[in-house]
């Protein structure tokens, strides 16, 4: 037994980031936090649950779950850890040994955040799918991550996996989380075995080096790619919640995404829990009015969503501020595609508390570059890296690699090797993974720049940049323009081949509500972005669209307008979000 209250500060919340920056050091945030006595390495549910459920704020509620009725459940520390012991005890008595996959296929319910906690004890491979995934990408994952375990709902279970078992030889057991009994000896029920198991578990030794997450990408830019976290990256989800989310004891935080994407688990699961704050999971999806109800009345200290979330809040009628009670909201995070300028100043202005974007991946596992609440922000930049974190703009060939110091050069977004949460590899992709390195340094597949001070700025995807005429244009910025004209809500732009000059620069468009749609008003938007930023980069096409395809995280489909628009196959659509 010991209180978290007597650790050391390991990782202080920024007051001042040059300084911390300067002498922030992993190792250093390591041993504070293995050198403890937990005798359990470093472990990220022992880390994240036990560690809490052990000293005072053991009766805090770590999971708070809205119900589509907007009823709640909550769970404090203790019963999470109770819980999560006896599905632990349950993955031991159905046999699964240490770096099998547990799989979850279900909606933000409780279940599966327990089965997250007890698969991580267990020292199994966790992880969880988008419940509303269709059958073949289901299969496509766990197969590829050869399923032991799947934890899901009678209705899944019916719809979507059963038709599949057949193809699935290596899944043992279906955990149904809604039967009473055992449907057969695959399929069984969640809540029957929990009743029996013992709520008594010893976490095994874990290095840190040992699997944790399997999380797959979000398909924008190509087939998913499956990217496997160890339990060490713990450290990362501790050191960014105090860092870049401002974690403070007490803070009711809410992070908006679904588990099935990375955010969902590393900020919606583990971070807030790893820095002992309540986080709260709303199981129903976007609703203007619900979810300022949510901030309101679940008094939210911290909010983590994404700029799509925020694009469609602007869109809505609503004056936020005027209709509900934000008093507890100290800050809004936004991660996953860029937050255009627009967009900061419009949160900037509605809710009055800071925006803070911020750039990762699914490989990076937390984190990397980010505003932070002591710097001051620039609207449309990504922010500084993380203390602990080395950032650089790079130019780079097949085999070689050559750091860009000069400031405000466009190049490839690089990291240096040696962050906690970096991934360990591609399932089954190790060649991918490979390539995915020139010695110390990690391409992250993103063009940016960095400018004299130090902020970095998103230019694109390398897959996604546009050669027209001699020049390489990047989307982000035809789109942050396109965006700043009166009509435009919504903008999406891809190279469309041309003989002449390479590729042209062409534009989807959604206007905004209520606008009529004319050949003049397309001519003003292309005069408008011509003025901005000259003929050359200017959209030569536009197409005004009803809604622009997007991942299911919010990320625009490039790939999908360009295929759609040169009539070629759709590619890998798994992530596609209904429109
Ligand atoms: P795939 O790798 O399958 O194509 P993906 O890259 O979209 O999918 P994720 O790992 O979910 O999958 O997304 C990471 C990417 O999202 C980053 O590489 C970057 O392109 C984009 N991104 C994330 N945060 C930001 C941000 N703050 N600003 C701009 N782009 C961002
Ligand atoms: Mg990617």
């Amino acid at each position: 037994m010991r209180d978290v209250a007597a650790q050391p500060a390991i990782t202080p919340n920024i007051e001042d980031y040059d300084s911390v920056y300067n002498f922030f050091n992993w190792e250093i945030a390591y041993r504070g936090l293995n050198g403890l006595p937990s005798g359990n390495g470093l472990n990220m549910a022992y880390e994240a649950v036990e560690r809490h459920a052990e000293v005072s704020i053991k009766n805090h509620t770590a999971l708070r779950f809205i119900k589509s009725d907007r009823t709640t459940i909550d769970i404090s520390y203790a019963e999470l850890s109770r819980l999560s012991n006896q599905f632990a005890n349950l993955l031991n008595f159905l046999g699964v040994a240490k770096g099998e996959t547990v799989f979850t296929l279900t909606g933000r319910i409780p279940e599966l955040y327990i089965a997250a906690f007890g698969t991580l004890k267990k020292l199994a491979l966790f992880c969880p799918l988008f419940s509303v995934f269709g059958p073949e990408p289901i299969y496509q994952r766990l197969s590829r991550g050869n399923a032991k375990i799947l934890v899901t709902t009678l209705d899944l279970f019916t719809t979507k996996v059963k038709p599949l078992l057949d193809r699935l030889p290596a899944l043992s057991h279906v955990l149904i989380t809604d039967i009473e009994k055992d449907i057969d000896d695959l399929a069984i029920s969640l809540p029957l075995r929990m009743s029996k198991a013992s709520s008594a578990f010893t976490i095994p030794d874990t290095k840190p080096t040992d699997d944790a997450l399997l999380h797959f990408t979000s398909g924008t830019t190509g087939m998913p790619k499956g990217a496997v976290h160890v339990h060490g990256a713990v450290l990362t989800h501790l050191v960014t919640g105090k860092q870049v989310l401002d974690f403070h004891p007490g803070d009711i935080y809410w992070c908006t995404a679904d588990p099935g994407w990375v955010t969902g688990t590393s900020y919606g699961i583990i971070s807030p829990l790893v820095n002992g704050v309540t986080s709260i999971i709303d199981e129903e999806e976007f609703d203007a009015t619900r979810w300022y109800s949510v901030l309101e009345e679940h008094k939210v200290s911290i909010w983590y969503t994404a700029p799509t979330a925020i694009r469609r809040l602007m869109r809505m009628n609503i004056e936020p501020k005027k209709q509900f009670n934000l008093e507890h909201l100290r800050m809004i995070l936004s991660v996953g595609e860029p937050l255009h300028a627009d967009a900061v100043k419009w949160c900037q202005k509605t809710f009055e508390v800071p925006v803070l974007d911020n750039w990762w991946q699914t490989e990076t596992g937390g984190i990397m570059i980010s505003n932070f609440r002591s710097l001051p922000v620039r609207p449309g930049s990504m922010g500084k890296p993380l203390p602990g974190v080395k950032a650089a703009i790079a130019a780079v060939t097949e085999s070689s690699i050559q750091i860009i110091k000069e400031p405000d050069k466009e190049g490839h977004l690089v990291l240096k090797r040696g962050w906690p949460s970096m991934f360990k590899t591609y399932l089954h992709e190790d060649e991918r993974y490979a390539k995915c390195f020139r010695g110390e340094w990690y391409l992250t597949g993103d063009l940016a720049r960095c400018d004299a001070d130090g902020y970095y700025w998103f230019v694109g995807r390398a897959d996604d940049i546009i050669k027209t005429s001699g020049h390489m244009v990047g989307p982000f910025e035809v789109e942050s323009s396109l965006m700043e004209h009166w009509a435009v809500s919504e903008a999406a732009v891809i190279g469309k081949p041309d003989p002449l000059i390479g590729e042209i620069v062409k534009a989807f468009i959604v206007l905004k509500s209520g606008t009529t749609i004319n050949e003049n008003l397309k001519l003003d938007i292309m005069a408008h972005a011509r003025k901005k930023l000259g003929a050359a980069v200017a959209p030569k096409e536009i197409s005004i669209v009803a809604s622009i395809p997007k991942t299911r995280s919010g990320k625009i489909l490039r790939r999908l307008l360009k295929a759609r628009e040169l009539g070629l196959p759709e590619g890998d659509l798994s992530t596609l979000e209904p429109s």
